[in-house]
């Protein structure tokens, strides 16, 4: 069993590691930035590391000082959180040949699934649905190109292989600007992600965003957990999330999360993992796995009973999965709204100090934030600053619970997104479930 933990994040999510870390009777050592000394889990921590200044680079990104912090701690293993380190192969590699427990997939898995190119190759190979498309990178042969883009039909979409976070992609509508469309996207990407590969997906019009759940242990077992819905959505980021995914079926849940489990096993995956897809029609499209925990796991742990940070460190350490797929049963309705330190209209960012903080309850409402009255939101960091979760016997009841708990939750001293989020849940199309990953800038105009 791993007896200590380092966490190489900060915020909420170092929080909830920390309180999965405590209930199994581990330690946890909370390294952080000169700016964060008042983070809540950072107060709370067996040991505490200051690892550098304020920027991200020089502290949250940089791997020497994470892995002095857990060599001078006596750490046993470390739990990247999501965004900063968590998606990338080289840190993995360091923390495991400095002699740590990765909580995570292989680093050459994370490898694999951080080239989408050949992410998408090994997702064929299992038989996972994937967006028709070039099946590999794009050449520079002209007439090669046009015939492809015929092929799949327009509108087309190029996108970077190595891309992340909705950046490196352009739409083609037409033969006119497909040439100079793919140049373009090469050369970005070639200089923002060092890796100037492209290829080329069928365009989707009017999709969702659903995603599975995966968790798999070094024993060769793998399950899903279901699926969330998180076409909420601006600028490619989620606003809020829910579990399950209106309107999917038991029979297309069980058939493509068995799919994404025998894909697990077939690329030995370990630990926690998310397969996103598109769905359009009736048809699933594989895009992208993410290989951590994510954001808004607490939906899928509220409709699950698992917790899904605990089985995580559990795989982690060695321990085969503690259940099959069939004692996985889904209860109710979960959705999560992420709280932001932003204007609700503006989306400017809003950090500062929070004079004031109530926190929400009643049934069904948990908060995963590390926020408390007194707290100072600096402005180096993203701006969530936690996550509110309903959780009711159906949707209807998930989403009164929901607007009791926003109407009780008081931040002050700087703005949030709450008005936004009141507004979303009082919204017809939102209430019906279902809407496409555009409905969310369409009603606001943008
Ligand atoms: P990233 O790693 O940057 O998040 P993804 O491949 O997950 O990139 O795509 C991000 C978003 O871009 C998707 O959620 C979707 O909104 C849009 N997108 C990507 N591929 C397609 C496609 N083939 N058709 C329509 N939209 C797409």
């Amino acid at each position: 069993m791993i007896e200590k933990v380092l966490i190489a994040n900060r915020g909420e999510i170092a929080l909830r590691i920390q309180r999965a870390c405590r209930e199994l009777g581990i330690k946890t050592v909370a390294v952080h930035s000169d700016a964060d000394r008042d983070l809540k889990h950072v107060l709370l921590a067996d040991e505490s590391v200051c690892i550098g200044p304020a920027p991200s680079r020089d502290s949250y990104l940089h791997i020497p000082s994470i892995i002095s912090a857990a060599e001078v701690t006596d750490t046993v293993a470390i739990h990247p959180g999501y965004g900063f380190l968590s998606e990338n192969a080289d840190f993995a590699e360091r923390v495991e040949r400095s002699g740590f427990v990765f909580i995570g997939p292989k680093p050459e898995t994370i490898r694999l699934m951080g080239d989408k190119v050949s992410a998408i190759k090994a997702m064929q190979a299992a038989g996972v649905p994937c967006v028709p498309g070039s099946d590999g990178p794009l050449g520079d042969d002209p007439n090669r190109l046009l015939e492809l883009a015929h092929n799949i039909g327009y509108p087309v979409i190029i996108k970077a292989a190595g891309g992340g976070g909705g950046r490196g992609m352009r739409v083609v509508h037409s033969d006119a600007a497909l040439l100079n469309a793919v140049s373009l996207t090469k050369a970005e990407a070639g200089a923002a992600f060092g890796n100037d590969v492209v290829y080329m997906e069928k365009y989707l019009e009017n999709p969702r965003h659903v995603e599975f759940q995966m968790l798999a242990d070094n024993h060769g077992h793998a399950v899903h957990l279901g699926e969330r819905d998180c076409s909420m959505q601006r600028r490619h980021q989620k606003v809020v999330e829910e579990a399950p995914a209106p309107g999917i079926t038991a029979e297309q849940r069980q058939r493509i999360g068995d799919r994404c489990a025998e894909a697990c096993v077939r690329i030995g995956y370990r630990g926690l993992g998310t397969f996103e897809f598109l769905y359009q029609d009736g048809e699933f499209y594989f895009i992208e796995m993410n290989t951590r925990v994510q954001v808004e796991h607490p939906v899928t742990e509220m409709v699950t009973g698992i917790d899904i940070v605990k089985a995580q460190i559990l795989v982690a350490s060695g321990e085969p999965l503690q259940f099959k797929q069939d004692d996985i049963e889904l209860r109710g309705h979960a959705i999560e709204c992420r709280i932001n330190a932003e204007h609700p209209e503006t989306f400017m960012p809003s950090p500062g100090r929070i004079e004031d903080f109530h926190a929400p309850g009643g049934p069904g409402i948990r908060m995963d934030t590390h926020i408390y009255s007194g707290y100072v939101v600096p402005p180096y960091y993203d701006s969530m600053i936690g996550k509110l979760i309903a959780h009711g016997e159906n949707r209807d009841c998930a989403i009164a619970r929901m607007n009791n708990a926003l109407r009780e939750t008081v931040i002050e001293g700087i703005q949030t997104n709450i008005p936004l989020h009141r507004q979303i849940m009082k919204d017809a199309a939102f209430q019906a479930g279902g809407a496409n990953i555009h409905y969310l800038e369409k009603k606001l105009g943008l």
